[in-house]
């Protein structure tokens, strides 16, 4: 529920309440996903993104994101809202199962703070493609651009999908989940509420 009205909240939790952000990276069709949630609580979304990389025991990242008005032939007020975003991971070391030499240490401080460095309008600029902006920010690196994937809002739940899960529970289980009758779930990604009766669960 947003929570508007209170001063010593961030503006990100004043507009969007208590939540959770979720991630779902999904490499080639088919192959196995990755997930992960974490609480909405930083006062910004990058903060909450580097909380959820450092919780996580993943490899080291960073993110910067920016968002605002860029002016545009046509729209109405001559501008529109744009936001743009880049995110950088430190990948394993060459040599599997042993620590990152001082060197790598070194390239990933260097690739932070050229990250660090853009600016504002490089974020935003509309005609800044991804390939642009990668030679931009590592203009003495042998950069390498794989193709493109688009980014969308998707969730995979269904009715079907949330009824094998419950079936897969013990009836002693599912029996302490009903509420009047009922059995509420929700899918903490899309935030999609399905009910089932309990008489429909053969209980
Ligand atoms: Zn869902």
């Amino acid at each position: 529920m947003p929570r508007e009205g209170d001063p010593t909240l961030s503006l990100m939790q004043r507009l969007l309440g208590k939540g959770s952000l979720a991630f779902t990276v999904e490499p080639t069709p088919g192959a196995e996903r990755y997930q992960g949630i974490t609480a909405l609580d930083g006062p910004t979304i990058v903060e909450s993104v580097h909380a959820y990389f450092r919780q996580s025991d993943q490899l080291d990242a960073a993110i910067r994101v920016d968002v605002g008005r860029v002016a545009k032939v046509g729209a109405k007020d001559g501008s529109e809202w744009r936001a743009g975003g880049v995110l950088i991971q430190r990948m394993p070391g060459k040599h599997a199962g042993k620590s990152l030499g001082e060197r790598d240490d070194e390239e990933w401080r260097r690739a932070l703070a050229l990250v660090g460095s853009t600016g504002r309008l490089d974020l935003l600029d509309p005609k800044l493609g991804a390939r642009d902006m990668l030679r931009r920010l590592f203009p003495e690196d042998d950069v390498r651009a794989y193709r493109p994937v688009q980014v969308e809002a998707r969730c995979r739940c269904s009715r079907e999908r949330v009824d094998m899960v419950l079936r897969s529970f013990p009836a002693g289980e599912i029996a302490d989940m009903v509420v009047d009758g009922e059995i509420t779930v929700t899918s903490e990604f899309c935030n999609a509420h399905y009910r089932f009766a309990q008489a429909d669960l053969n209980l």
